[in-house]
């Protein structure tokens, strides 16, 4: 389904001006595109950064730019194609001239993503590493970039083939006691055989134990700031997100629609968001605001009620916290700096004035997000589509455990459960993955990548 005979054209950098600007063609017409291009050059050799001029039109065109062409040859380049790179001067008109030329001179536009399913296509890559090049461009905070970067690295990939490599030797090791029943030679006894499959099942337990926390650093998490008007939601979200992005006055209901912002808290991309106070609506703009709200909060991971330490509690005040009870949720007592009115069991004080508690603050959102784990390693495990195969090559083999537990259950049985495992484990790397999964994959990437 996917072609790979064509040579294709896409500029690499982010589309607006820039220093530089990189324009990158992969594919078998690579060599000669550059030659029509770049009419003065001999072929550049492989891997030496060469200055040359393009041309738009072939040499009867004048030069567009003089840039610095790099020829990585096949196999030896991130394709496993023949690919040029073309480092130019960042300018938008420039960089359109140039893939306008190449597609002249015979490519094709890339399509999101092209360059790495080549990538993954040629074998260069796994899907694992694919979708890590995708995750780290992606990546928000440096701990999402860091779980990427170690993905691209190939540690999850390693951690898979480790445990397929022990189902590979077990299932030679069945079929070959299958083949020879006669001789009643038995290749593996069947407590070494529960043995290596509990050893296995141990490590996929390992890796899941840590994909909660993975998932919530691959996908970031929503917080919504709530409480009554005037409690300091706009200076608490200011204070956290480090900008002045919500008006703060002393006028209740200022803020009437929802204002977000991406925070970085303890490495998990966080969406902060600000909502109008929640109380009886003023008027028309401010009941749309109050709504608004209200939805932000249905659809929260852990909606923060803000709560004005230095007043008593009113009736509004109660009313969210009663409301918001069931859902993952932490009350803020903001305005600890002047002398409280109100006693609060388990609110985190803080000073959205001072900065006081700030830190304290962020903690327990880590903590609230995480279901209460912090501070661990990395986790090897983010990927819903990884967590869920893993999930189900888990299943698979617990039931080959209980298999030969049982009697009587033929050793056939025990065999189809350790290959589904294994066709599983064969999903996430990709070696098995269908072109629809692909497809799925790889329209999510830019252009480009
Ligand atoms: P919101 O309506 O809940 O968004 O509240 P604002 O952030 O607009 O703040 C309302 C008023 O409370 C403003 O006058 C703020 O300066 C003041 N305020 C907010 N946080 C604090 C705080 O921690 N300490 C003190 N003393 N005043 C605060």
């Amino acid at each position: 389904m996917f072609a790979t005979d064509d040579t294709i054209v896409a500029l690499a950098t982010p589309p607006g001006r820039g220093a530089l600007g990189i324009v990158r063609i992969s594919g078998p017409l690579s060599l000669e595109i550059l030659r029509a291009i770049a009419p003065a050059r001999r072929s550049p050799a492989p891997r030496r950064a060469t200055l040359t001029r393009i041309r738009a039109h072939g040499s009867a065109g004048g030069a567009v730019d003089q840039v610095i062409a790099t020829y990585f040859q096949a196999p030896h380049s991130f394709t496993g194609e023949d690919v040029i790179e073309l480092c130019a001067h960042g300018s938008p008109v420039v960089l359109r001239t140039i893939v306008r030329a190449a597609v002249d001179a015979g490519a094709r536009l890339a399509r999101p993503g092209e360059f790495t399913l080549r990538a993954f296509l040629a074998g260069r890559i796994d899907l694992v590493q694919a979708e890590a090049v995708r995750d780290l461009i992606a990546a928000a905070t440096p701990l999402q970039a860091r779980v990427a970067f170690d993905q691209l690295e190939g540690t999850l990939t390693q951690r898979i083939a480790a445990v397929d490599a022990v189902l590979f030797d077990l299932i030679a090791r069945l079929e070959a006691s299958l083949d020879f029943p006669d001789e009643g030679y038995h290749f593996i006894e069947a407590d070494e055989t529960r043995r290596r499959i509990a050893g296995v099942i141990g490590e996929i337990d390992s890796l899941l134990a840590d994909a909660g926390r993975g998932r919530l650093i691959r996908e970031g998490a929503t917080v919504v700031l709530a409480g009554r008007p005037n409690v300091g939601k706009s200076s608490l979200f200011n204070a956290l997100a480090g900008t002045d992005r919500a008006i703060v006055t002393s006028v209740p209901g200022t803020t009437r629609d929802l204002i977000t912002e991406p925070v970085d808290i303890h490495g998990v991309a966080v969406t902060l968001v600000d909502t109008a106070g929640a109380r009886r609506a003023r008027d028309i703009v401010e009941r749309e605001g109050v709504a608004r709200g209200e939805q932000a909060r249905r659809v929260a991971d852990l909606i923060v009620v803000v709560v004005d330490r230095s007043e008593p509690l009113t009736e509004d005040d109660h009313r969210l916290i009663d409301e918001t009870s069931s859902r993952p949720r932490l009350v803020v007592a903001n305005k600890c700096d002047l002398p409280p009115a109100a006693a609060l069991d388990q609110a985190v004080d803080v000073s959205a004035a001072t900065g006081e508690g700030l830190q304290g603050l962020r903690c327990a959102i880590s903590s609230a997000l995480n279901g209460g784990e912090t501070g661990q390693e990395p986790p090897a495990l983010t990927n819903l589509r990884h967590i869920s195969l893993l999930e189900e090559a888990r299943d698979s083999l617990q039931r080959a455990v209980d298999a030969l537990g049982a009697t009587d259950v033929p050793e056939e049985f025990l065999l189809t459960d350790l290959h589904a495992a294994r066709n599983r484990f064969d999903e996430v790397v990709g070696t098995r993955t269908s072109d629809d999964v692909l497809t799925h994959i790889f329209e999510k990437f830019c252009i480009g990548k």
